[in-house]
């Protein structure tokens, strides 16, 4: 081993001692939780952070994948409410989480539809590193409650970083496969403006603030014809950073589209 890797090892031990010394004092002796100014409720000590259920075997809340396809269907011909979304669990079914071969495998059952297996990780060594990692759920989301109510699937913890708006579902390319489907779904779905600026205005409001930055997306969000203008208003009211998930074509058709955005 090179002497550099011996010092790098040396300084991560003794970072490691610090650092659980330093939290052994700050329990001992706590100092007073911090609240930020776009907060109502303090940041949480590490040690006052949960965590759900991780490892495996366990159970867990899933979807079936058919049963969602059905609802959308439904709801986009009318037939059913956008609103079951919220009330109802659509589609809601327990699954397995288990371990196959070093393999960590999601297995479940639909009373329609039937058996699923999906692979989550093909090395269940290197999950369970990824799970040991986790630090524990953030603050608890307050003031929300509106604006993150998605039934059971409502957003309880944390402050989020990115906040991701498809402003369309169109795209200037057809990728099979495509991560939304653009293109593919027989119908096109675009926000308009006064959409763009409600939701960044939302967003941006709400305490404990969750999103910092925006990322547009789509489809591809440059040949929304609000992409420029999304921009700036993110700008405007306060967003640290405003990103775009692109495939560059428009960028690199146009230096001045690139420039100006
Ligand atoms: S959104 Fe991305 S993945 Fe989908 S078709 Fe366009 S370029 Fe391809």
């Amino acid at each position: 081993m090179r002497p550099i890797k011996h010092a790098e090892k040396g300084l991560t031990l003794i970072a490691r001692g610090l650092f659980s010394t330093i939290q052994s004092v700050n329990r001992f002796k706590p100092n007073p939780s911090f609240t930020p100014k776009w907060s109502d409720k303090p940041l949480l000590k590490s040690w006052q952070k949960s965590k759900p259920t991780l490892g495996w075997p366990r159970t867990t809340d899933s979807l079936c994948p058919n049963c969602v396809i059905e609802a959308r269907e439904e709801i986009l011909s009318g037939k059913k409410d956008v609103s079951v979304l919220i009330n109802e669990k659509v589609g809601e079914i327990k699954a397995q989480i288990i371990e196959r071969n070093n393999e960590i495998w999601m297995i479940k059952d639909c009373p329609v539809h039937g058996h699923f297996e999906d692979m989550m990780a093909i090395d269940a060594k290197f999950l369970n590193h990824i799970e040991d990692m986790f630090p524990g759920r953030d603050i608890q989301a307050h003031n929300d409650e509106k604006l993150h109510n998605h039934g059971s699937s409502t957003v309880k913890y944390g402050r989020g970083a990115v906040l991701t708006v498809d402003l369309t579902n169109r795209c200037n390319m057809m990728c099979d496969p495509c991560f939304m489907d653009a293109n593919q779904v027989g119908f096109v779905h675009e926000l308009s403006f006064e959409d763009i600026k409600e939701i960044l205005d939302n967003a941006i409001t709400i305490k404990p603030r969750r999103q910092m930055s925006v990322q547009f997306s789509g489809g591809e969000p440059t040949i929304s014809p609000h992409f420029i203008e999304s921009i700036k208003y993110s700008r405007k009211v306060g967003y640290n950073s405003v990103q775009c998930a692109t495939n560059g074509i428009e960028f690199a058709k146009s230096k001045e589209f690139a420039k100006q955005a």
